[in-house]
């Protein structure tokens, strides 16, 4: 029998999710960000739920092969751009829209031979300093690549580094939002802004002339997956949002503890009573975080037959502690027995009881972000 860890992604909260995200962008197009092969999730097994999107942004070419291989017939944008000038010819031959950020990648297209002129998305560097043309040099990238026959329409976009909070006392968008609409406000062309945070905090505010901040496409990501993006000054309950991945496991085994008693690696948990705590088949080489905490005074959440408990001792490879007690105690009062061997375990995600452990909690309590959890679950790890 294969270990009892799986990961399920739930369709019908992918879906929901996008529909929470264009209900947020108003008239605005809507990118399902599928880079890092769907957060995680597999972009094969998220596909059936995002062709509700308008198109799908990504950066790796070998997933824009993917998704045309899906049968996807509508835009593709490449989120980085060419990294080759050969990038050019697979965008040439599958149609992808691809983003021009720096002068080497005009140098390419300059280059490139192509029968069909490519539609670009210019990008801006307003002030996260990642990538992107400076203000003081954007125009002069559009007039370049304006000129050049390889190049049909160009959009313009830019990337916030702070759409889930504050910069520096002011809202966190506030002052990219004025440089790029004083770089751009004469140029024409269709705009694209806002990542899952801009598009839930502020897709509707009013933007220059072109009506709001959701403009032409909005680009979200860790949303449609189910994670507040601005996690924990609102949850995705808040946003409406509902987990797209479920991590969960099995018990495999039980303790029963004195006090005095310690666990795992480095002992640093120690039982002031008689506890029951549970082993999880999960550990760090399955993709949780070794960092998660499981101190005399802190743990971080777990669900075990639905009951909110918490991590004991120390994340080790291929296992995990739980304390058994709160769950105990809950199934007793409605006169249900222990917790044993088999008991469902979820790390994150939906119980089979409906209870839901939000994975910016983990996430939270690992000193983490949702995204990275995602991203990181094992190859060994069987998706269903
Ligand atoms: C990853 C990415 C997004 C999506 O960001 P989320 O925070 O997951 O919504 C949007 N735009 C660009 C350019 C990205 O790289």
């Amino acid at each position: 029998m294969p270990r009892p860890i799986r990961a399920t992604v739930h369709l019908d909260a992918l879906s929901h999710n996008l529909s929470r995200a264009r209900l947020a962008a108003g008239d605005a197009k809507v990118w399902a960000v599928v880079k890092a092969n769907a957060y995680g999730h597999g972009i094969e097994r998220v596909f059936e739920a995002m062709r509700a999107a308008d198109g799908f942004a990504l950066l790796d070419l070998s997933e824009a092969q993917r998704v045309r291989a899906l049968g996807w017939r509508g835009p593709i944008l490449l989120l980085e751009g060419a990294f080759e000038l050969r990038d050019l010819e697979l965008c040439s031959r599958l149609d992808l829209w691809h983003v021009v950020h720096c002068d080497e990648q005009i140098d390419m297209l300059a280059t490139h031979k192509t029968q069909v002129p490519h539609r670009v998305f210019l990008k801006m560097n307003s002030g996260m300093n990642r990538l992107g043309f400076r203000p003081d040099v954007f125009r002069a990238a559009w007039t370049r690549l304006n000129a050049l026959p390889q190049v049909d329409e160009i959009s313009l976009m830019t990337h916030f580094s702070d759409a889930d909070g504050q910069r520096q006392g002011r809202s966190g968008i506030e002052h990219q939002v004025e440089v790029f609409l004083r770089t751009t406000h004469d140029l024409s062309g269709e705009r694209s802004l806002c990542n899952s945070a801009a598009t839930l905090r502020h897709a509707a505010q009013p933007f220059g002339h072109a009506g709001a901040l959701a403009a032409d496409w909005v680009r979200p990501g860790i949303a449609v997956y189910g994670s507040a993006p601005d996690h924990p000054e609102h949850t995705s309950t808040q946003w409406q949002l509902r987990p797209a991945m479920t991590l969960s496991s099995k018990l495999i085994a039980t303790q029963t503890l004195a006090a005095g008693d310690t666990v795992g690696y480095g002992s640093t948990y120690q039982a002031t009573g008689p506890q029951r705590i549970g082993v999880v088949a999960c550990g760090y080489a399955d993709g949780y975080p070794r960092h998660a905490p499981g101190g005399p005074s802190v743990g971080a959440p777990v669900l075990v037959e639905g009951v909110r408990t918490r991590l004991v001792g120390r994340v080790s490879m291929d296992m995990l502690t739980v304390d058994l007690d709160p769950v105990d105690r809950a199934r007793a009062e409605n006169g249900l027995p222990l917790v044993g061997i088999g008991a469902e375990v979820v790390l994150w995600g939906t119980s089979h009881t409906g209870a839901v452990l939000p994975i910016d909690e983990v996430a939270q309590a690992a000193g983490t972000i949702s995204y990275e959890l995602m991203c990181a679950v094992a190859a060994r790890v069987n998706f269903e």
